[in-house]
């Protein structure tokens, strides 16, 4: 199936281009990463491409080899920057409708400094 147009004016294509703020974790030629504006746990941060890629199976048919090895890179990276390497943390990347994704430009949520429970709350 193709990939939907990527939307230059989604709210991390304008965090990108510097045009609305966030409060910035790391950046590296490839990634920026920063804290979720609406957290839902103690630490939730969202590590995104700087490239315009709407999702992660647009990323990893589109992105360069580089781009992609410095993404996974900056999550690791990221974890343990932000104190939940070593205690464990949960990584979600919502894709589509089902996936239930709000903003249409790949982003990674690490999310953890408790326990997180059951990955989804009615599975058994
Ligand atoms: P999704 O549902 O697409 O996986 O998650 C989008 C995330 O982006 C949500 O957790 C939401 O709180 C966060 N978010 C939306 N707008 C902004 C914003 O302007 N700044 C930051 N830092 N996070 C945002």
């Amino acid at each position: 199936m193709s990939q939907p147009i990527y939307d230059d004016e989604n709210i991390f294509a304008k965090i990108l281009r510097g045009e609305i703020p966030c409060n910035k974790v790391d950046e590296c030629d490839h990634t920026l990463s920063f804290h979720d504006i609406q957290p839902q746990a103690p630490v939730h941060v969202l590590v995104i491409p700087k490239g315009p890629y709407v999702n992660m199976t647009d990323f990893s048919e589109k992105a360069p080899p580089e781009a992609q090895a410095a993404y996974i890179a900056a999550l690791g990276r990221v974890a343990k920057m932000v104190g939940v390497a070593e205690d464990g943390y949960r990584l979600i990347a919502n894709t589509g409708t089902n996936g239930h994704q709000d903003v249409p430009h790949l982003h990674v949520h690490i999310m953890g400094g408790q326990p997180l429970g059951r990955m989804m709350p009615s599975a058994h």
